[in-house]
């Protein structure tokens, strides 16, 4: 099954178009009951029929729920989160975004957006690329301006709120898409490994914050990475899939230890976590060779 190389197409290649600017909507005018994300069977089928990416991906992310997507470079992660966006069709199957099309739902702005690249506008300051979705959405002036500075501080960029994207570095700059993908207090965030180019301190700060922000806002996540413990950390399940071409090959239900109030450093020492993190790696190893972990990220080791 892993038997063809990797394709040409490499995770920051595939990420390249990424740069859409997240407008989600608010939350509370949504159905409770209503799934956040329906996928059923979902297939992906590129190039003519020569690379299958995915294979029957069913999954439901209920309100509010904080799920993670894990798995060897290539088994369709960002491109599952694409079709969620609406920014890849699927081949087969079908999606629904809070009950609605993926279209439908893109073109009512039902998420917020957060990729691996970051996709600011150089030309904009960083308050106003925090503050672009709030102005698209008419926002007055002075109410953008209490919630860029909530959220620059949030994401410890305050000092920066005049500076250019060029004037950051990296990790910063994708700071400022988390910051921005916020600003409307998304009932639906879609975030592919955001947090990847943040030194440890910064990452583990912006997880937390994350799902703070998250907890209080009641936003559902859907959240690849690469990292076992990021996963484990933040989410209620842990959806563990398969290489080339992507299944879903097990849901590890993990303890949704994050939003606790517990201090994160408390958690991550626990026996539970532990526990949690020893069952997503036996999952990743049960699909496939112990050295396409490592190739797929250092941090599955
Ligand atoms: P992951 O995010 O899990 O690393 P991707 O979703 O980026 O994986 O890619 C899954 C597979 O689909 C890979 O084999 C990749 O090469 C292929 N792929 C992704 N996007 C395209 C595309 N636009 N055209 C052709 N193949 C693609
Ligand atoms: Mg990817």
């Amino acid at each position: 099954m892993t038997g063809k190389s990797e394709s040409a197409v490499t995770d920051a290649e595939a990420g390249d178009e990424q740069i859409e600017v997240s407008d989600p909507a608010p939350v509370g005018d949504k159905a409770e009951d209503v799934a956040a994300v329906d996928l059923t069977k979902v297939g992906k089928i590129f190039d003519a029929g020569s690379v299958t990416a995915l294979v029957d991906v069913s999954l439901k992310v209920l309100a509010g729920e904080f799920v993670s997507l894990i798995g060897p470079s290539g088994c369709g992660k960002s491109t599952l989160l694409r079709i969620v966006a609406d920014l890849e069709q699927p081949t087969s199957g079908s999606v629904t975004v809070h009950g609605k099309s993926a279209r439908q739902a893109r073109i009512d702005q039902d998420y917020g957006i957060a990729f691996q690249q970051a996709g600011l506008l150089d030309w904009r300051t960083v308050q106003a690329n925090v503050e672009l979705p709030l102005e698209l959405h008419k926002v007055p002036k002075a109410e953008r301006r209490t919630r860029s500075a909530e959220l620059l501080e949030m994401a410890g960029l305050s000092d920066f709120a005049h500076r250019y994207p060029a004037e950051l570095s990296g990790g910063m700059q994708q700071r400022v898409a988390i910051a921005r993908a916020l600003a409307r207090k998304p009932s639906l965030l879609l975030m592919d490994e955001p947090f990847g180019a943040l030194d440890e301190m910064t990452r583990e700060r912006m997880q937390g914050e994350l799902l703070r922000i998250a907890g209080e806002t009641g936003a559902a996540v859907v959240f690849v990475t690469h990292s076992i413990p990021e996963a484990v950390f933040l989410s209620d399940r842990v959806v563990v899939m398969s290489p080339r071409p992507g299944r879903i090959s097990e849901i590890v239900p993990t303890g949704g230890w994050g939003r606790g109030g517990v201090s994160g450093d408390d958690i991550r020492s626990s026996e539970a976590f532990f526990e949690a993190v020893a069952a997503v790696r036996t999952a990743l190893r049960g699909g496939h060779e112990a050295t396409d972990i490592i190739v797929a990220g250092q941090d599955m080791r």
